[in-house]
């Protein structure tokens, strides 16, 4: 298994590569060369087989052989054993053949538990072989950066450096960072945007010294071996249903479009797949796109699902690489005027053929509230805002007879409710209460350093704070 730039000109690269460089050299993204394709029988056979086990196979396709499935298998193991729940991501029908997909019972209790934990020994693994050390840098809105903190924990190979908005992240997504107290864990609020800390972190990549002289990684969507372990989810949940022998549609609340992009890589891998349903916020870049073609940046409106506040979603490079056919020439000059202009359109041509797999709907905040209101008032569950907008999507592609009633429609859930308690409360009167290996978070000790929204400050914090 050999991986390409989607901006054609880093061609020939392992996945071990592909972990640690995140990036590719050309600016683009790195996609497998083919896509690993399973048989039905193949598919069938994983029915037996644990979450963990299913994760070697699927995985297994994508690392030709460096780590091996057996190795993976143990790995994921070992990342899914803390998870609160046996099936790690267990399923709950809820109504009209809709059934919900909960992500939610990692450490962070969001989704990027799944793909962090495993990410996490993977490159302590790679590292480890080479007698390397890499810094990892990287800026969030919230739930990446808890992730990748609580991931890193005690890996030895690796430092962790994130760059949060001084004040603006909420208190639970904070103390989740802060309460890591590991010597290669820094939390840190910079004074300024989330914008800015993620301008901070390009800035550092882009400075070719800095980063060979710390040896800086990202663990952000835009890795491919982020998303490999998503595909995994896509996997279990639809064959819980009856796949390869039934079709599923998934609908996914979407932000960088990194989630919903390994279920068209599980499509690709052979899963019927009927429909994937993108689920926007008002950041509804990605729904435009889907309605008309084009791809136009528009100012970031913050909403009650802020990890969906995003006007660039950068793994949409991957699927304009497929929908060109594999041009690089192409997607590098549309990405181009994309960074130039804020904008670029595909033909009528490509529309449609993205349309064939693809659907996008978007909820407000007002229609947020409700979603919340209405699923806890009819079903007794109670959701997150994030989780929230994905299943109205659902709900409104099974009115729109955009996918037919026996097929099954699985809508992931994200987020656990108590990750964002202010709009839970807000819909439903009642204040959702954390798990119980949470429950004592928020007196929880805390540490954390604040710095200036300044370059040179951001690269002597990490040259003094990571270990040699
Ligand atoms: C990250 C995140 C999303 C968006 O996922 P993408 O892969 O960026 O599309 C949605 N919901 C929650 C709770 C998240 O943490």
């Amino acid at each position: 298994m050999r991986y390409i730039s989607t901006r054609g000109l880093d061609t020939d690269r392992s996945f071990e590569d592909v972990l640690l460089n995140g990036l590719a050299r050309d600016g683009g993204l790195y996609l497998p060369k083919t896509w690993p394709r399973l048989s039905a029988d193949d598919i069938r056979g994983m029915s037996s087989k644990s979450y963990a086990e299913i994760a070697g196979m699927i995985i297994g396709c994508f690392t030709g052989g460096q780590p091996e499935q057996s190795q993976i298998t143990a790995m994921a193991e070992d990342a899914y054993k803390g998870f609160t729940h046996s099936d790690v991501a267990p399923l709950v029908a809820l109504e009209n053949n809709v059934h919900v997909c909960e992500l939610f019972h990692g450490p962070t209790i969001a989704f990027k538990d799944y793909a962090m934990q495993f990410l996490s020994r993977a490159f302590d693994d790679a590292l480890t072989k080479t007698g390397k050390r890499a810094v990892i840098l990287g800026a969030t809105s919230g739930d990446t950066g808890s992730a990748a903190l609580e991931a890193f924990k005690g890996r030895e190979s690796v430092d962790v450096f994130i760059l949060f908005p001084e004040g603006r992240v909420s208190p639970v997504q904070q103390k989740q960072m802060t309460s890591v107290l590991d010597a290669g864990a820094h939390a840190v609020a910079v004074k300024g945007t989330f914008d800015d800390c993620q301008d901070l972190v390009k800035a550092s990549f882009n400075d070719a010294r800095f980063r060979d002289a710390v040896n800086l990684s990202a663990v952000n969507s835009i890795n491919w071996a982020r998303l490999v372990p998503q595909i995994v989810y896509y996997f279990t949940s639809a064959i819980a249903l009856g796949a390869p022998d039934k079709p599923v549609a998934f609908s996914v609340p979407t932000g960088n479009f990194g989630n919903v992009f390994a279920g068209w890589a599980a499509l690709q891998m052979g899963l019927p797949i009927e429909k994937l349903i993108v689920a926007s916020n008002r950041n509804d870049i990605l729904t435009r796109f889907f309605e008309t073609g084009q791809m136009a940046r528009d100012d970031v409106a913050p909403s009650l699902s802020p990890s969906m506040d995003i006007q660039a979603s950068s793994n949409f490079e991957r699927l304009l690489f497929e929908l060109l056919e594999r041009d690089g020439d192409k997607v590098r000059a549309l990405m181009q005027g994309f960074s130039e202009t804020g904008r670029f359109d595909v033909s009528a041509d490509v529309l449609s053929r993205a349309r064939e797999t693809f659907s996008a709907f978007r909820l407000d905040d007002e229609g947020t509230r409700a979603e919340i209101a209405r699923t806890a008032r009819e079903t007794g569950m109670v959701i997150d805002p994030h989780s929230a907008v994905g299943l109205a999507a659902a709900r409104s592609a099974r009115a729109a007879r955009i996918v037919a009633d026996d097929v099954p429609i699985i809508s992931l859930a994200c987020a656990h409710p108590a990750k964002f308690p202010d709009a839970v409360k807000s819909a439903t009167g009642t204040h959702p209460e954390l798990p119980d290996h949470m429950a004592d978070l928020m007196e929880r000790e805390e540490r954390f350093s604040v710095i200036e929204n300044n370059l040179s400050d951001v690269q002597a914090f990490v040259t003094a704070g990571m270990r040699s």
